[in-house]
Parts: structure tokens; sequence; C-alpha cells
């Protein structure tokens, strides 16, 4: 109690006012504008925009070229309305760009990061003071709405490289005096997961924060092996990082006993949405534009599935503006049960590598074919890689209750009856199937939309 009463009230605000963040600041207006109304939020949202758009043409040789060569003043762009005049920034534009991206004003305090896939070269971008501080607060509110506030314990289980190598003793020594612990992700072996087991106990943290897959493999773990952490998270287990399945979801609560929520965002182009209790995905409109285009760049309606475009109102060091992020999701019309008039979104359907693609390059969302796998009895876990239009190779574990003729017919016949019945499968049964280097376990791989377009 006293050491989440001192973290809370000294030091999380010492060292957010060390680090120049401004997040605890940031997130009592989040509290504040979380009920505004639409107009009030969009009124709010054209003055960032206007503000932001000044800022990168003065300040990064990027955007100044950009808009000279669409013939388009600074001062042409009024409000989210004229966004679709500017062109869409691409992966391809930052990867060459990416010096002249960033602001002469911000060069002091950058924070240089990267995203990776398991193939192609990584996106190298940055992000200073203003943006992560803006991406705090936005968390820290979304955990209010369950309930968690700082200072109390969280565990994050996470296996990012960018965050792991910079892990020193300073930070452990920080994460410690703000009541957060972080348990590395990377190689999570059953004897590494009794470790955490033992962690998980003598914390009882009131929320875990994972990628997706890791969460539900260590629900999994739980069920199978430590039954008595049960209910240990008090309140809310997060997911983020790729989609979170609905069987996924399911198992987690059924094997914790803790609510689930779902974080939205990519690396580069900042959060985009967190999900409430209500199970609706809210848009953080005061810190992100998300606009969803058809293939022709045109805006869709809500309700309508398309690619998710970003704008983020907060990065100022280097400036996303249009940024095409590869993920498809479609906006929600109505309201929230919860209350807040924040715009909501539909549960994005995945990323660009999570689909896979019929004969004619038609997508299919990498669920569906996930939800017929998980009626094959004794197929444990699995990863699908579509290596070609017309051929798919899947890594299959399986139990004493796999029967390996009938499993395999089943598969195949799932694969053809999605992507097309050419489609050449070739099943493996492995002992397991590490993580990426990320540290996430991906499920459904599209290798050939992955070399096209490196993450
Ligand atoms: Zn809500």
């Amino acid at each position: 109690m006293i050491r989440s009463w001192l973290a809370k009230h000294v030091f999380y605000p010492a060292q957010d006012g060390l680090r120049g963040l401004g997040s605890l600041r940031r997130w009592r207006e989040l509290e504040q504008s979380q009920w505004w109304s639409p107009d009030q939020l969009r009124a709010f949202q054209d003055t960032k925009l206007r503000q932001l758009i000044r800022h990168a043409t003065s300040q990064t040789p990027f955007y100044r070229e950009r808009f000279e060569r669409a013939f388009i003043r600074p001062a042409d762009v009024r409000s989210i309305d004229d966004l679709s005049d500017l062109p869409l920034l691409l992966k391809d534009d930052i990867r060459d760009g990416h010096e002249d991206m960033i602001a002469d004003s911000h060069r002091g305090e950058l924070m240089s990061s990267c995203t990776s896939g398991s193939t192609g070269s990584p996106l190298i971008f940055s992000v200073g003071r203003r943006r992560c501080g803006a991406d705090l607060a936005a968390r820290i509110r979304a955990h209010r709405w369950f309930d968690v506030c700082t200072g109390d314990p969280v565990i994050y289980l996470w296996g990012s490289r960018i965050e792991t190598d910079r892990q020193d003793r300073l930070r452990a020594i920080r994460d410690w005096l703000i009541n957060e612990k972080l348990l590395r992700a990377f190689e999570l072996s059953d004897e590494q997961l009794h470790c955490y087991a033992d962690k998980f106990l003598y914390i009882k943290p009131h929320a875990l924060y994972s990628y997706s897959s890791t969460l539900w493999r260590f629900a999994q773990f739980v069920h199978e092996h430590r039954p008595e952490l049960k209910g240990v998270i008090r309140r809310v287990a997060f997911a983020t990082g790729e989609q979170l399945l609905p069987q996924w979801r399911e198992e987690i609560i059924r094997y914790l006993e803790c609510s689930v929520a779902e974080e939205y965002g990519c690396r580069e182009g900042g959060l985009i949405a967190h999900e409430c209790p209500e199970e609706a995905y809210h848009i953080t409109a005061e810190n992100i534009i998300v606009e969803i285009l058809d293939d022709d760049g045109k805006v869709l309606p809500s309700d309508e599935e398309g690619r998710v475009v970003v704008t983020n109102l907060d990065a100022y060091a280097m400036p996303f503006i249009r940024y095409d992020t590869g993920d498809r999701a479609a906006l929600r019309a109505g309201a929230c049960a919860c209350g807040r008039p924040l715009p909501m979104m539909w549960r994005p359907t995945g990323r660009s590598f999570e689909f896979l693609e019929t004969n004619d390059g038609t997508q299919v969302t990498g669920v569906s074919l996930s939800r017929d796998l998980k009626e094959i009895e004794g197929l444990t876990h699995y990863r699908v890689i579509q290596e070609a239009r017309d051929r798919v190779r899947i890594l299959a574990v399986t139990n004493s209750h796999y029967r390996r003729a009938e499993g395999e017919r089943q598969m195949r016949c799932f694969v053809k009856a999605r992507i097309g019945d050419a489609t050449q499968v070739i099943i493996e049964c492995v002992d397991d199937l590490p993580p990426h280097a990320s540290g996430k376990y991906r499920y459904i791989i599209n290798a050939i939309a992955e070399s096209a377009t490196p993450q």
C-alpha cells in the first residue's frame, strides 16, 4: 500500500518530470477531453493539425519539398477535410527520407527506434519526448478505464529488443520505484514460465501487459501447469502488438480469470485506439487522426473496412502525416455504452502479413483460417506461412489426441477452402514453435506481402 502510494505520488511524477515527458499533465487533459462532444473534439484536432503542418513544413526538408511538389501551401490545410489533398506517407518514403524527416528544432531529444519484421530491412524512425509523453498519457487513461492507476503493480511480459537492449540497472531501479516489473518474453520455456509464475504470486499485479500471443501462451501455461495463478492478475490483462484472436481472448479470460483489453497501435505511427470495458475500441483522437481509405485512396464511410492511415498530432521530432500503417480496419458509428463520445473503430482485422492471398490476390483474413484450425483435435499450436500464392506451409505442434491422417486432411481442406483448390499445402510436425526475434508468436505469416513490403 505504502509502496503504491509512494510510486503514484512521488516516484512516478519525479521520473516523468526528469525525463521531460509531461505524461501526467497530458493524461489529466485526456481525462477531461474524453467527455467532449464530437464538435469540440474535431475543433481541437483541426487546431492541432494546423500547428503540426506549420511545424513539419518549417522544420523538415522532407515535408517542405513534399508540399511544394504537390503545389500545396501549409496554410491550405485548415482542417481534417483537407488532409486528402496530401500524399500518403509510405514505408519506403521513410526509408529513403528518414534523415530529412527529422525536425531541426527537435534533434536534441531524439530517442531512435526501429520496427523490424522477420524478413526485409528494418524501418528506422525516431521518436521525441512530446510523442512519447502523449502515448504514455493515452495508455494511463486506458488503464484507468479498468481501475488501474499509476503506482499500482503492473507486470510487462515483453520481448522487444528496443526496450530490452536498453534495459540497464537504472531502468530496473526506476521500474522498481514506480512499481512496474519487466519480465523478458524471449524464449518462454516452461522452466522460465515457472520462474515468472512465482513472481506473479509475489507481486500480485493489478495488470499484465503483453503481446497478444505471449499473453495467450502464458494463460495456457497457467491452465496446464500453475492453476493456482488463476485470479492472480487482479484487474486486467492488456494485449498489444498483434491481433488478439477471439479464441485467445476467451481462453485468457477463462484461464487467468481477469478482464482482457486490447491496445492497438504501431510503433512508428503511435498509439491508435484502446478498448474500453464495453469492448469498444476508442480512438485516441486527441493525439491521432485516423483515416480509413480504399485501395484508390478514397475515404471510406463507417463500417467499411480499408487501409488504416494515421496522422500523429504529437509526433514533432519526426512528423508522421498520412502514414499508411499497412493495417486494415473500419470506423464504427454510434455511441458506446461507457458514455465516452470518443470516436470508435471496429477491432482491426490484422496487418497485411496476417492475411493470406488467393490466386487472384484477394486477401483472406488470417482469423478465418485460425478459426477453422481450432477445430482440429490435438493441434495445439501452429504457424501458417504463405510462401507463394499457390503454396502454404503449416508448422504444427500436436499432442497425443492428434490423428495424423485426419488432421492433415482437415488442414489441407481448410486451406484450400479459404484460398483455392490448387494450393499446395506442406505440413510439418514440429516439437515447438519459437517466437520471432521480436518475441511475438506469429501464427499467420504472409511471406509474399512481407517480402514486398518489409515491416
Ligand atoms: Zn466505451
